[in-house]
């Protein structure tokens, strides 16, 4: 046992202890969500103070976590919105973010009333990243007639990710206007007088630096060689976060003082100030997320087979173990509040007694919280827990709750909760019901007469 006044956290400092996890627990009911906005802040003052030439600008890429609290959170620390939809821009707007915040980077062609919608936005201050020939070609009239200045996201060619399913950047994704329609679209926007006043790659999610230093500098080249009018080069999101214990976080200050090593050379051998946006999801909120799931089953599969603790949360809360073979640590604790075991001390834990199976309750052999990346499950080392003791899930705040299938097995979309920088918990987001589920159902109607010849009966088909 590990006590009561532990932070469930493997990195730095949080609030996130045994008691506001049976808090948590009674204020949302199991399965939940809970996100320390300690690490939110913190997580954004280490991005803030990234080292930089001429500014840096940073913008949360929502689509990690699109919670309407969490998004003025972060906004209230002093970043931007990157929406990779339409909806998502929509989304930010009705959490009440000032358009100016606000930049659409996105695969969506908005035609129609989205067409509208995007021109409203854009009227009222939003920034649209053209990600295609087709965007520009759509854009363009009202861009010229607007004076609107766009941003380019290009296609550099080659990417980074921690998959293959994570790259954005190869040949095998299509995410921008690729270098080798670059001066096609160009000519064309030039022929529109349009102008790009910002520079955007993003290359993925992997946060290799290696790869990130090769970005700063292929993107260098490409404000240099065809965007002499741009004042802003985003090198996008994709900021490596460490969940586990054995992983590395991307080194922000060394990855800040390489750009802003690049950004002060292009400025002496063009005379151009560039500002530096980076746009990181997972970075900001990955590690404030906690799953609190309750054990309701344990089983085992035979004398060479394992202990399975079955959760009344799985694939439904986070599907990344599943899609990606994504590792989250795992915590339990007790009913009563005790610290059982932690991801990062499991010193006191033994292969041969303690490796257990977390699955959760979907009626899918792969509902699993901890797979390899070919689907197979792994079993981790876990205190002996009891029905109704909790098993924590660490670093989820990324791309759990956004998501998640979470109406598989008619299961409800779970409750968020914040515990804000006070320490106060806060719910933010109600559970759904099951009505909430069905409501735009439609029974259809039944064919009122049996098929067969001269029946006459009611069944629906030929009785
Ligand atoms: C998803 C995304 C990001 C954020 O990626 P993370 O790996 O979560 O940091 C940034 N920019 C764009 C354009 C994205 O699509």
């Amino acid at each position: 046992m590990l006590g009561k006044d532990r932070i469930l956290t493997i990195f730095g400092t949080g609030q996130v202890t045994p008691e506001v996890i049976l808090e948590a627990a009674k204020m949302g009911r199991t399965p939940c969500y809970v996100y320390d906005g300690a690490i939110i802040a913190r997580k954004c003052q280490e991005i803030l103070a990234m080292p930089n030439a001429f500014g840096i600008e940073p913008r949360y890429a929502m689509k990690a976590n699109s919670n309407a609290t969490i998004l003025r959170e972060i906004v209230k620390h002093g970043f931007g919105i990157d929406a990779s939809s339409l909806n998502e821009a929509r989304r930010a707007r009705m959490a009440g973010i000032d358009p100016h915040k606000i930049m659409l980077t996105t695969q969506e062609v908005p035609l129609g009333s989205d067409r509208v919608a995007l021109e409203e936005l854009i009227r009222l201050g939003m920034k649209y990243n053209v990600c295609s020939v087709r965007q520009l070609e759509l854009i363009a009239d009202f861009a010229a007639e607007t004076n609107t200045r766009l941003c380019m996201r290009v296609h550099p060619g080659v990417g980074s990710g921690e998959s293959a399913s994570r790259n954005t950047g190869d040949q095998y994704s299509c995410f921008g206007v690729h270098l080798s329609d670059i001066d096609e679209a160009l000519a064309f926007a030039k022929s529109k007088g349009l102008i790009f006043d910002a520079v955007h790659v993003h290359i993925g999610s992997g946060g290799d630096p290696v790869k990130w230093r090769e970005n700063i500098d292929r993107e260098l080249g490409f404000v240099r060689e065809y965007f002499p009018d741009a004042e802003k080069v985003s090198f996008g999101g994709g900021l490596k976060e460490a969940r586990m214990p054995d992983e590395v976080a991307a080194d922000l200050r060394e990855l800040g003082q390489y750009a802003k090593q690049r950004i002060e050379e292009f400025y002496a051998e063009t005379g151009r100030k560039l500002i530096m946006e980076v746009e990181p999801g997972t970075y900001i909120v990955a590690n404030s997320g906690y799953i609190i799931t309750e054990i309701i089953d344990l089983k085992r599969t035979g004398p060479d087979g394992f202990e399975f603790l079955v959760l009344n949360g799985g694939m439904e809360v986070n599907t990344r173990p599943l899609l990606y073979g994504s590792r989250h640590p795992l915590y339990v604790v007790s009913q009563k509040g005790d610290l059982l075991s932690a991801e990062s001390e499991l010193g006191h834990l033994h292969p041969e007694d303690d490796l257990r199976v977390v699955v959760g309750r979907c009626c899918e052999s792969g509902d699993s919280q901890s797979l390899d990346s070919d689907g197979n499950i792994i079993p981790r080392l876990l205190a002996a827990p009891n029905f109704g003791d909790f098993v924590v899930i660490g670093g989820a705040g990324a791309y759990c709750a956004s998501m998640s299938p979470h109406n598989y097995n008619s299961q409800i979309q779970v409750a968020e909760i914040l515990v804000n920088e006070g320490g106060k918990l806060q719910l933010i987001r109600k559970p759904q019901t099951l009505e909430q589920i069905v409501q735009n159902e439609i029974i259809a109607e039944q064919a009122s007469a049996c098929t067969a010849k001269g029946c006459g009966c009611t069944a629906a088909a030929a009785c």
